[in-house]
Formats: C-alpha cells, structure tokens, sequence
C-alpha cells in the first residue's frame, strides 16, 4: 500500500506487543487448565483405602490426584552441613554474589545479585499417612510449588581497602559481599503431592510426574493455597495479556489514522490542484490578450522559492502573490512563505 508505512519504534512496538500478549496468553491458558486439573483432581486421604482403590481401577493407576502425607526417607537421610539438628531428604546449596553497580540513567547504585555457586542434593523419599501407608515420591525435582525451610543463611560482608574503594568508584561497581543460603525438605514436613498415582505389582505406591502433561506439584502449602496461587497467577498473565494486546491495538491505530490523515491531505491537494486548473483555463478563456504564467519571463516576477517559475497563484487570506503553484503545493505546512500565516484558498494569477 503506497504511503503506508510503518517507522522502526512503531514495528518494534508492535512487534513486542504481538509476542508479548501471545506469550502471556499462552500462559494464562496453561494457568487456567492447571487450575480446572487441580478443580478436577480427586482428593485421598493417604491410607490403606488407597492401595483398594487403585487395584480396582483399570491399569492400577489414577491419572491425577491429590494426597497429604508426611516426608520419610526411604533410606539413609541427608543431613544440614550447617544445622546439626536439620535432617531432610532434599537439600539445596546456593552462594549468592551481591554487589551495587552504578546505573548511569537514574544516577544511583543500584542493588545486583547473581547465584555464583548452586548444588542440590536428594535422596528417595515417601509421603506418610496416618496409618503409615507410604506412597513413594518419584522425581521430586521435577514438581512445581516446592518451598523449602532455610536451614542456614550468613552474609560474608566484603571488606575493601581504600585503593579498592577508588576503584570501585571509578569503575562502577562495589562488591557487597556473599550470601551463603541452604534449604531443606525436612524429614517429618507435611506435604501435599498432586500427580499420577500408580500401584506396582509389589504392592508400592508411588507418586509421579503425571504422563498426560498436568502439572506435577509437591507443596508445604496446603491445597487452598496452591490453587489460589495458581488461579493468581494466571489472572495477572490475563492482564499483561490484554494489556500488551491493548497496546499493540493503539500502535496500528495510531499507524492507521496517520496513514488517513496523509491520504486525506493527497485528497485535498488534488481536489485543489484540479480547482487551480480550472479556474486557469476559465479566466484565459474569459479574458482575451490574456498572458498565461507559464510565457511570463520578467525576473522581477519570479517564484521566490524556485526562482524558476513565474508567481502563478494568489495566497489567501494574506494575498501574497510569491511562489508558482508547483512550490505551493510542495509546501511543507500550509502557511504562506512570506508571512506565515495559514493559507486557507489558492487562486490563480494571470495578468493581462
Ligand atoms: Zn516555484
Ligand atoms: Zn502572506
């Protein structure tokens, strides 16, 4: 389309907004189908029942469930290198680099951290009931919603030298220290398990990652706040979504409407140009010894813009007679050359 066209900050607007909202979309989908799973998911009470219920159920194996257990080693369990009392069956190891790095738009230093060093650790575990029915928990790192207990946490403060501060000033960035965080999934933690429940032909229980792709969740938070968290989630990708969509719509708007505005004022010029012709051609006809523009040579008469062509038309309202109607038409705004103020009708000029 001649004249349509889109400048690099628009098409990158509209760019980020279209994969944006796509994006966001796409997740509210996958949180609202998560919540409607966790909506749908029978609830068990982990017991002997559950070992009934699966032998009866074709293939031995419930697509998608939810049971509460406590958290058991199935064998030796891992032990806190910090907090001799902390015994777990998961335990991850993080160093965390802070540092402040001058932001040189907002003038201030500005706080940043990176994981420099991370480690985790597991061993097999169960899920408890009550009645010491054990439900064996299979690849716990894969599960969502896992917050474990901070079993240790020290801040290392970095200590600088005065050459070391000059440094740091000149170079933007001060190291602030390093912070030391371990967490563990502590032996005898209350834990809800939401995945797929198989019973073995031995007679073991276990909890897995579902194979129908629902989301496998192991949480210390129980059931109400999980999927509360969820249905959060989802709405706030909701909203980015129709935002960012919202956004892009005012992009292509705001593209469109200049694009009318250029078309409206071609229009016009064209409506004008073919007026200026017309009454040309009347007032050579009308009057007879007539001299057209275009056979004027006197100097004094030129186009002040060109200084090419003869004055040809009349600006109105001022009435300035000072450029051809080729260099009034090229005018950047419609304002008169001479003095500025708005052109509101042109007229052509012959002189006898
Ligand atoms: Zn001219
Ligand atoms: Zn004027």
């Amino acid at each position: 389309m001649e004249g349509f066209s889109v400048n690099v900050l628009e098409a990158t607007c509209l760019g980020v907004s279209i994969a944006l909202s796509g994006l966001s979309f796409y997740l509210y989908k996958k949180g609202r189908t998560t919540v409607d799973k966790l909506d749908n998911a029978p609830q068990f009470i982990t017991d002997k029942s559950l070992k009934a219920i699966l032998k009866h159920t074709p293939g031995a194996r419930l697509e998608y469930v939810v049971i509460e257990g406590a958290v058991e080693p199935a064998g030796r369990p891992l032990m806190s290198q910090y907090n001799r009392d902390a015994v777990g069956v998961l335990r991850t190891f993080m160093v965390k680099d802070h540092r402040l790095l001058w932001n040189g738009i907002s003038r201030s230093w500005i706080d940043d951290e990176r994981i420099v060093h991370k480690n985790i650790d597991a061993v097999p575990f169960l899920l408890v009931g009550l009645d010491k029915t054990e439900v064996r928990v299979k690849s716990p790192l894969q599960a969502s919603g896992l917050n474990m207990e901070i079993t240790h946490e020290r801040f290392h403060q970095a200590s600088h030298s005065l050459f070391d501060i000059m440094v740091q000033y000149l170079s933007g960035e001060k190291p602030r220290g390093q912070l030391e965080i371990e967490k563990m999934l502590r032996v005898g933690t209350n834990l809800i398990g939401i995945g797929e429940l198989t019973l073995d032909t031995d007679g073991i229980l276990t909890l897995q990652p579902p194979s129908n792709g629902s989301q496998y969740f192991l949480s210390t938070a129980d059931f109400k706040t999980l999927r509360g968290e969820n249905e959060i989630l989802a709405f706030w990708w909701k909203v980015l979504g129709i935002t960012s969509a919202l956004a892009g719509a005012a992009v292509l708007f705001w593209v469109g409407l200049r694009y009318y505005r250029q078309l409206k004022l071609r229009w016009e010029q064209e409506q004008e140009s073919r007026e200026f012709n017309r009454q040309l051609a009347e007032d050579l006809r009308l009057h007879t010894n007539v001299t057209g523009p275009d056979d004027h040579q006197d100097t004094a008469n030129l186009c002040v813009i060109c200084l090419n062509q003869p004055r040809n038309c009349v600006l109105l309202d001022c009435g300035h007679m000072c450029c051809c109607y080729t260099c009034y038409q090229a005018l950047p705004q419609r304002k008169c050359p001479i003095c500025r103020q708005n052109i509101v009708r042109v007229l052509p000029l012959y002189q006898v």
